[in-house]
């Protein structure tokens, strides 16, 4: 009895909310639309999640696998030290070896306990996404540098909205989410986009890429590679860093990303394909179920061939009610909602016959009262 009820709620939630329209490939409460993916959370705050790709968890093993120093000939490399990987100074930079683009970023960082130098030659070093663009690593804990080139900048181009910062040999977490641009035929689709908590305070907030900042020069919107790795500075002070883990990020409507709002080719080439789905269902399932499921189809596309099986499981299932009304209500109703939503939303003809019949067939056996 729960199951039936449950199936009856859902079938009839399709034909809800308003319907796909030309840059939405979705209905608005579409139940069709994929349930988003189950993810773990961390045991505490910054713990990575399941999905989580972990990049170092503190010991040698996992730095060894997915790191890399950049600098060929080099007197001194990156230590693992008591859980945390520290910088050498002249050891250059390290990468990871995996490469990735747009991603949830998690790091933390300590600047030396022991106090040394001002402006950015104190704790400084940086996290680069995708090799190129920085944001800001320094112990700015009572150092005041050019705002722009502060701890959570994006290094050039954007000051952090805050500082945060705990005091030096503390550490401090640094949660980033990045977009990187999208440019095609010399056309920026997208400028790409940082937003960073430090220590869980917003201090980027969808800040524009504007060509992803640099040293001295106003950088421009430029293209970005696919992929890329993290790149950890050596800025000739011994910062030591943990936890390091990203999580990619779902595609953009620009990208391909079917959520949001897409272009009208994007919009009817995926309704089409979930149209086409929806008709492959109708065809294993049979009666009523089979005509909801076609009628469904017909809020995404409007196809000739599924318009005329409609017609022909319609019909079928007037005549099956007129045959045997008794218990039937339930599925009478349930077809002429969802024939009245088609028709409220263009979907049908507003002077299509099934509209009178099933009027009549209601009335006949008095369920509209
Ligand atoms: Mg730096």
């Amino acid at each position: 009895m729960l199951l039936f009820f449950l199936s009856a709620t859902l079938a009839s939630a399709q034909f809800y909310g308003d319907p796909p329209d030309d840059h939405h490939p979705w209905a608005v409460h579409d139940n069709n639309r994929p349930q988003p993916p189950q993810v773990t959370p961390g045991k505490v705050p910054g713990a990575p999640p399941s999905d989580a790709i972990v990049l170092f968890d503190g010991t040698e093993a996992s730095f060894k696998a997915n790191w890399e120093h950049e600098k060929k000939n080099r007197k001194t490399e990156w230590q693992v030290i008591d859980g945390a990987v520290q910088c050498a100074k002249g050891a250059g930079t390290i990468r990871s070896k995996a490469q990735f683009a747009d991603c949830q970023l998690h790091v933390e960082w300590a600047a030396p306990a022991k106090v040394q130098g001002s402006s950015q030659g104190r704790g400084n070093s940086g996290v680069f996404l995708m090799g190129t663009t920085e944001i800001q690593v320094l112990d700015n804990y009572n150092n005041p540098t050019y705002p722009d080139g502060f701890a959570g900048s994006v290094y050039g181009v954007m000051p952090p909205a805050a500082n945060p910062l705990h005091a030096p040999g503390k550490w401090q977490s640094y949660d980033i989410i990045f977009r990187r641009p999208i440019v095609k035929d010399g056309v920026v689709l997208d400028e790409g986009s940082f937003t960073v908590l430090i220590n869980g305070v917003v201090v980027q907030d969808s800040t524009p890429l504007e060509g992803g900042g640099g040293h001295r020069g106003r950088s421009k919107p430029r293209a970005f590679p696919e992929k890329g790795p993290l790149k950890i500075q050596d800025h000739g002070n011994p910062v030591r860093f943990r936890n390091i883990w990203y999580r990619p990020l779902r595609k953009r409507p620009v990208e391909g990303g079917t959520d949001g709002k897409l272009s009208v080719e994007a919009t009817t080439a995926k309704r089409a394909e979930i149209a086409a789905d929806l008709r492959k269902d109708a065809a294993t399932k049979k009666g009523k179920e089979r005509l909801l499921r076609l009628l469904e189809s017909l809020c995404y596309e409007v196809d000739e061939e599924a318009v005329s099986v409609a017609e022909e499981e319609g019909q079928a299932f007037m005549a099956g009610v007129k045959a045997k009304p008794e218990g039937r209500k339930g599925d009478v109703i349930q077809v002429n909602n969802a024939v009245k939503y088609l028709v409220k939303h263009g979907r049908m003809p507003s002077d299509h016959e099934a509209i009178g019949q099933l009027k009549a067939l209601i009335k006949e056996n008095g369920w509209d009262k």
